[in-house]
C-alpha cells in the first residue's frame, strides 16, 4: 500500500454498499411492468421471484433456459433448467461432448450483482411458461429481460427511488468516512471513477459522507479528482475525451485537474496524465468482475481490489465447516486406500479365473474355495467404498447448503475455484468485503499472498 500514490474508488456496490434484497424487488417489479408493456402474459406478475436463486459468477444458456456454474477450468458442474436442477447426467449430456463457448451470443455471463436479479427472473419464467406448457422462445425472453432493466436503469424506474430514499436502498457503512479520512492523512490521493452520472452519484455521496466527519463539510473534500459517466472497461481500452462538466454542460478538461470540479468519460491515458501519475502508482477499488477488475489488470498497470460483499456470509460457512471439512479429507484418504485394495482384488480375481479355466494342477476344490475367498473380500472393499461414497455425499450435499441452497460455495466449485473465484484470484490483487475493511489496516500495509504450492511440492 505504501507504493500506492492515488486510490481511485467506483461508486455503486463498492463505496456504496446496497440493500440486494431491495434492489432486487426494486428492479424486478420495474421489469416485470416493462414485460407486460411488450405482450408478456399476465401471469408473471404472480410469479415466485425467488431472489435467493443468483450468485455472480452463473452463466446463462440462452437457447435452452438453464443456467450454470462453472469450475475454472470452464467445465459445468451444475445447473438447472428454470428453477429445476439439472442431473450430473443430464449436465454431462448437454455440455461435455463440445468445447463450450461460452464468449457466444448464445451465453451471457451474470458478473455483477445488479445483474442478479436477471438471472432470477429469467429461472421464474422459464418455470412459470414450463409448467403451463406453453412454448416460449428463452433466448428472446432472456434478451427482454435484460432490455427491459436496461431500459428501467434509463428511464429512472429504478434509479429514481433510490435517491427518493437512499436509506431503503443503500446501507451507511459508519466506518466509510474515517476509512477515507485515515488514507488520505497517510498522504494517499483519493479519486472517484464511476459509470454513474453525476446527478445519481451525487446524490448517492451525499447519503454516504456528508456530516460523517467534522473536518469533511461535504463528501467533495474527500476526493482529489471525480470522474463520472466514466464507461468502464471502454474507459480502459479506448480513447474517449476527459470533459469537465459544469451546469450540465460539458467542455474539454483542463489540466491540471481541479479539485471540487467534475469530470465525465475519458480514459486511462488521459486519466493518469490528468492525475501525473504512473499505473503501478494506482491503487483501483471496484466490485465488477470484468469491469473494474479484469479489465483493468490486462490494459493498465492499476493495482486492483475487489469489493466482494458475498464474502462475509462465505467466511461464515467457512468457518462453520471446519468439521466437516475435517471429516471430508478422512473419507478421501480412506477411500483412496480402498480404492488401492479394490484394484488388487479385481486383478487378483482376474488371474484365479484364468487359471482356472486353463489345466491346473491343484484340485478343484481348493481353488473354487480360492475363488469364493477372492470374491468375499472384493465384495466387502466394494460395499466399504459405497458407504464411503454415500459419506461422502452428503458431507458434500452439507457444506454446499452452508454456503448457499441452490449453488454452494461463491467461489469455490467442490474442490476447484469456481470460474469466478478463478477470476478474483487471477485478477485483483487484494479483496475484501467492504471498503471500510481498510480501517483495520495500516495505509502503508504490505498485503503478502500465502505461498503459493503447486502439487508436485505437496
Ligand atoms: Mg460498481
Amino acid at each position: 500500500m505504501s507504493r500506492c500514490a492515488w486510490i481511485g474508488f467506483d461508486l455503486d456496490y463498492t463505496l456504496a454498499i446496497y440493500h440486494q434484497r431491495q434492489m432486487d424487488e426494486l428492479s424486478i417489479e420495474a421489469t416485470v411492468n416493462k414485460l407486460l408493456a411488450r405482450g408478456y402474459p399476465d401471469f408473471i406478475t404472480e410469479l415466485d421471484y425467488p431472489i435467493d436463486f443468483p450468485i455472480r459468477g452463473l452463466l446463462v444458456d440462452k437457447n435452452l433456459g438453464n443456467v450454470l456454474k462453472l469450475n475454472r477450468f470452464k467445465v459445468v458442474r451444475r445447473g438447472y433448467h428454470g428453477l429445476q436442477e439439472l442431473s450430473r447426467s443430464e449436465l454431462r449430456g448437454l455440455y461435455y461432448a463440445k468445447k463450450l463457448r461460452h464468449k457466444s451470443s448464445r451465453y451471457h455471463w451474470i458478473d455483477t450483482l445488479y445483474a442478479l436479479s436477471e438471472a432470477c427472473m429469467f429461472v421464474s419464467i422459464v418455470t412459470g411458461f414450463d409448467s403451463r406448457g406453453q412454448k416460449v422462445n428463452y433466448r428472446r425472453l432472456f434478451d427482454d429481460i435484460r432490455e427491459c432493466i436496461d431500459l428501467a436503469h434509463r428511464d429512472g424506474a429504478i434509479l429514481g427511488p433510490v435517491m427518493a430514499a437512499p436509506a431503503r436502498y443503500i446501507e451507511r457503512d459508519p466506518r466509510l468516512a474515517a476509512t477515507l479520512h485515515k488514507l488520505r492523512s497517510a498522504g494517499k490521493r483519493l479519486f472517484l471513477l464511476t459509470n454513474s452520472h453525476w446527478d445519481y452519484a451525487e446524490s448517492v455521496l451525499r447519503y454516504l459522507l456528508d456530516g460523517a466527519l467534522p473536518d469533511y463539510p461535504s463528501f467533495q473534500h474527500y476526493f482529489d479528482a471525480l470522474i463520472v459517466a466514466a464507461h468502464k472497461p471502454r474507459f480502459f481500452e479506448q480513447r474517449e475525451p476527459l470533459m469537465m462538466l459544469s451546469g450540465g454542460q460539458l467542455s474539454p478538461a483542463e489540466l491540471p485537474l481541479e479539485r471540487g470540479k467534475v469530470y465525465s468519460g475519458g480514459n486511462l491515458r488521459s486519466l493518469q496524465r490528468a492525475l501525473g501519475v504512473t499505473g503501478n502508482r494506482v491503487l483501483y477499488v471496484g466490485d465488477h468482475i470484468y469491469g473494474d477488475m479484469v479489465r483493468s489488470k490486462k490494459d493498465s498497470a492499476w493495482r486492483t481490489a475487489m469489493v466482494i460483499p458475498e464474502l462475509a456470509a462465505e467466511v461464515e460457512a467457512l468457518g462453520e465447516c471446519s468439521e466437516d471439512y475435517g471429516r471430508t479429507s478422512e473419507v478421501y484418504q480412506q477411500r483412496y486406500e480402498l480404492e488401492d485394495q479394490l484394484r488388487y482384488h479385481q486383478h487378483r480375481l482376474k488371474l484365479l479365473s484364468r487359471n482356472n479355466g486353463g489345466a491346473d494342477h491343484r484340485d478343484d476344490r481348493a481353488a473354487a474355495e480360492e475363488v469364493a475367498r477372492a470374491k468375499e473380500l472384493h465384495a466387502t472393499v466394494r460395499k466399504q467404498l459405497r458407504v464411503l461414497n454415500r459419506e461422502a455425499k452428503a458431507l458434500r450435499t452439507r457444506v454446499n447448503a452452508r454456503f448457499h441452497p441452490y449453488w454452494g460455495s461463491l467461489l469455490k466449485q467442490g474442490n476447484e475455484l469456481s470460474l469466478f473465484g478463478h477470476q478474483v484470484a487471477e485478477y485483483a490483487c487484494i479483496y475484501t468485503s467492504r471498503v471500510s475493511n481498510l480501517l483495520s489496516y495500516s495505509p502503508h500495509q504490505y498485503f503478502r499472498s500465502p505461498h503459493n504450492l503447486m502439487h508436485h511440492e505437496l
